[in-house]
């Protein structure tokens, strides 16, 4: 079992998707999870919605039009074939969008910022999952909020270890005596009620690792926009390097001072059970990328 994580970026256009197919159909790997992230600024997109719905400063209309017009594009791009199921099914969910703001809130912001925010997961992966199927790869949709089970923290949820554990067995692992892949959300789970939680922004990253985790997967790739790890950050310095290989503890700590490429939660999983984590260049996957691992073992 490996596992792969695309962020936003990776998922942002037509092209994009494409590209991301490219790689995640092209692996030998006979068992792949795929986690990814909404389709590119679709989460503060949700984020300025859940503002307009809780607090009637913006109006929601707009927003909701503009992201719907942002997904359609995409997907009529993908799928040409007007009668292509997926069309169908991007409509449901976007529905299901207009409704979660239909009524006046009656929730907590933070427990309805997670209803609303979510639904960029399920868009980028339905639309993922569906043009993946058309391109001949036998994978299977699944939604993370069957195994990934939290408290009711809303936008910082705190993992049930053994409750999530319990159910990948049950509900994911099962997946692979038909398919080779399963496709699912960064980012998101789920409490006992079976309200909708978040990990925290950017926690698509903690999503793969905690897959990774609880199938004793044997790698974890993080694509991303940059060649790997860098020494100092591009948009700041003009002569970066590519650091090839370091450890946990290294990667803990670059992330603690504040280096954006991977979620400070990530590393610690990986780390408890030695699963080495790639970050590599969706842009060139050819290249190496940065090696994370205990570089002491063989
Ligand atoms: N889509 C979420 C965010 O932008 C999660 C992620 O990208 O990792 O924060
Ligand atoms: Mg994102």
């Amino acid at each position: 079992m490996n596992v792969f994580k695309f962020g936003g970026a990776s998922v942002k256009d037509e092209a994009a998707v494409r590209n991301l197919a490219k790689i995640a159909g092209n692996t030998p790997d006979e068992k792949l999870i795929v986690v990814i992230s909404a389709m590119g600024k679709t989460t503060n997109a949700l984020e300025r919605l859940t503002d307009a719905f809780f607090y009637g400063h913006e109006n929601t209309e707009v927003i909701l039009k503009e992201i719907r017009d942002y997904h359609v594009g995409i997907t009529e791009k993908l799928f040409p074939d007007s009668k292509h199921p997926i069309h169908t099914d991007l409509h449901n969910c976007l529905v299901e969008l207009d409704w979660a703001i239909e009524d006046p809130p009656t929730h907590s912001y933070d427990c309805e910022y997670d209803q609303i925010v979510s639904v960029g997961e399920i868009l980028s992966t339905k639309i993922v999952a569906a043009f993946l199927q058309e391109n001949g790869v036998k994978c299977v949709w699944k939604d993370v909020r069957d195994f990934v089970k939290t408290d009711n923290t809303y936008r910082e949820g705190k993992v049930d270890w053994e409750l999530t554990r319990e159910r990948i067995e049950e509900e994911l692992l099962p997946c692979f005596s038909t398919f080779n892949m399963v496709v699912t959300q960064g980012f998101l789970g789920v409490t006992s009620e079976n309200f909708t939680t978040t990990l925290g922004r950017e926690g698509s990253d903690y999503t793969a690792a905690i897959l990774a985790y609880c199938t004793n997967a044997n790698s974890l790739t993080i694509w991303k926009d940059v060649p790997g790890v860098l020494n100092a950050d591009p948009k700041w310095f003009d002569d970066t390097r590519l650091i090839p290989q370091m450890t946990y503890q290294d990667a803990i700590e670059l992330t603690y001072y504040g280096a954006t490429v991977i979620h400070p939660k990530t590393i610690k999983p990986l780390q408890n059970k030695n699963i080495p984590l790639y970050v590599k260049s969706f842009l060139h996957p050819e290249k190496e990328g940065t090696k994370i691992h205990d570089v002491q073992s063989p």
